[in-house]
């Protein structure tokens, strides 16, 4: 039940930026794990590397027992159809209604930045109220994204992402531009949605306590390096 391995992953940027060196890592599924670590220590990059946004530039990744390095074209595509994607900006459609923004998530998240829409049935309608119910959404379907408050939009945005049924579930920061009292309630959000499809996360956070009360097993990267891997427990001062 590995969802997901790296082998000595690397990644030097054109630059010269040595941003990740010699990550190994093995990720199994229904883990909530959390990457924390100082700005600029490769979270992002590694994230960035997992959905091939950013190809490393050494080693392999093993996504649901698959080298996916190489992948080009309707594979890629694939691929990250099974990555769910949560942003820290949010990266909604901010004019469409709430439950489009939510049905964008089955096109994949790439579709949903291009406004690629389709036609929605009933049914597709009544199960963006069932996925939106879950984040506690429901009563605000029809209001148009940029009506909602931050918290309420990051909350559209793990909808979206649970939407695709993704095998795994990436957020970057999800609540780096929330006050605290949004960032906890959307945190709790996002475990609760995950703990009942048992679905895998990886949530990139620079905050510890959060990181803490959110992951069962937490990552510190310093330096583009793996310098803790444990649970929140095991976890000391020192990053
Ligand atoms: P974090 O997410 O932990 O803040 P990043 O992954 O964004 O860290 O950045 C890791 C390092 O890689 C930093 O030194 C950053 O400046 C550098 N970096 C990120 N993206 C690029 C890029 N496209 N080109 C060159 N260097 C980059
Ligand atoms: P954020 O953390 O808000 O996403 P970043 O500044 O980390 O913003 O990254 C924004 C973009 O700039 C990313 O595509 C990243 O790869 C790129 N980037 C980050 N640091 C550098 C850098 N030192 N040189 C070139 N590009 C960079």
């Amino acid at each position: 039940d590995i969802v997901l391995q790296t082998n000595s992953l690397g990644m030097t940027f054109p630059d010269g930026t040595r941003a990740l060196n010699n990550i190994n890592l093995t990720i199994r599924k229904g883990e909530l794990v959390s990457i924390i670590g100082p700005s600029g220590a490769g979270k992002s990059t590694f994230m960035r590397s997992i959905n091939l946004l950013n190809k490393p530039t050494e080693g392999t990744i093993m996504f649901e027992g698959e080298e996916v390095c190489k992948a080009k074209g309707k594979k890629l595509r694939l691929i990250r159809r099974q990555i769910g994607m949560v942003f820290q900006h949010f990266n909604l459609i901010k004019r469409s209604p709430t439950y489009q923004n939510v049905l964008h998530g089955r096109l994949g998240y790439m579709s949903s930045f291009k406004g690629g829409l389709g036609r929605f049935s009933e049914e597709d309608t009544r199960q963006a109220l069932n996925i939106l119910r879950r984040v506690g959404l429901e009563e605000q379907a029809f209001k148009r994204a940029d009506e909602l408050s931050g918290g309420q939009q990051q909350r559209v945005g793990i909808a979206r992402a649970i939407a695709q049924s993704p095998s795994l579930l990436l957020a970057d920061e999800p609540i780096a531009s929330l006050d605290p009292s949004s960032s906890e309630n959307v945190m709790n959000y996002l475990k609760t949605v995950c703990e009942e499809d048992g679905l895998t996360s990886i949530v990139n956070l620079h905050q510890v306590d959060f990181a803490k009360k959110f992951a069962n097993r937490i990552i510190g990267i310093k330096a583009g390096e793996v310098i803790f891997d444990g649970s929140p427990k095991e976890l000391t001062d020192g990053i």
